[in-house]
């Protein structure tokens, strides 16, 4: 079977998990944006996925990302996912249109410094710490949502930069739905400020359908379209 070939059933199975999902929870198919994570996997891949109708592509290193950004050909939508160093912020600001994994202030001021000097505009979506473990980053979430509600009121106020919503990561290893119930209640508290900030990112290969069903509008899929991921290739 060709890489193509193979891509190609990927992105069909892939489609039919969240189609059926969506229809089990009673949302329309359009609800829910899939993201293609694309991280380690060589840039014909993701000219491949393009050409089978993805337009939402994923990176979480700059440089990797930053080389097939500038390199990719065609109407693509770039997502950083994950932790941003606020020193590559101002990389990251040249080419992500979508910035999910924004989880301080100081990230909010360097990627809207960034963005200013791009002379663009970053939509984002604010990232919530779903487990305990170390180093994944994200807000943890306190009483009445306050520390999530005033970095959200602060990427309002960032001249270069729109909430767009929440980016959440399950943790591995256990059930994800306590995960998913806390981010949707999240979404909910800062929809309530922010009406406009409807996205909630969440839900990766191995939990789509558990996301789908907590209200997520985009999950982020690597392994399930693209297969193993090895080495960097950048
Ligand atoms: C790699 C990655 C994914 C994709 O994970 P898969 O399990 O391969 O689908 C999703 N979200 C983030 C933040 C990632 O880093």
């Amino acid at each position: 079977m060709s890489r193509l070939d193979e891509l190609d059933r990927n992105l069909e199975q892939v489609r039919a998990r969240i189609e059926a999902a969506c229809a089990a929870a009673g949302r329309p198919a359009a609800d829910v944006t899939l993201v293609a994570v694309t991280k380690t996997h060589p840039l014909a891949d993701i000219e491949a996925l393009a050409s089978l109708g993805v337009r939402h592509f994923a990176e979480n290193r700059d440089r990797e990302a930053r080389e097939k950004a500038e390199s990719v050909t065609g109407d693509v939508v770039w997502h950083f996912v994950g932790q941003v160093q606020t020193n590559k912020a101002r990389s990251v600001a040249s080419y992500a249109d979508v910035v999910e994994g924004v989880d301080r202030g100081r990230l909010v001021d360097a990627l809207s410094a960034g963005a200013v000097q791009a002379g663009r505009t970053l939509q984002v979506a604010v990232q919530v710490a779903l487990d305990d473990a170390q180093g994944r980053g994200g807000v943890a979430l306190d009483e009445g949502h306050r520390s999530l509600l005033e970095l959200c009121s602060a990427v309002e106020r960032a001249p270069a930069l729109v909430l767009r919503g929440l980016m959440g990561v399950a943790p591995r290893g256990a059930d994800p739905v306590p995960a998913f119930v806390l981010l949707a209640r999240a979404a909910a508290a800062v929809q309530a400020e922010h009406p406009s900030a409807t996205m909630v990112s969440a839900g990766m290969s191995g939990d789509l359908e558990a996301a789908i069903k907590s209200g997520s509008t985009h999950v982020r899929v690597g392994t399930a379209l693209l297969g193993v991921r090895f080495a960097p290739v950048i």
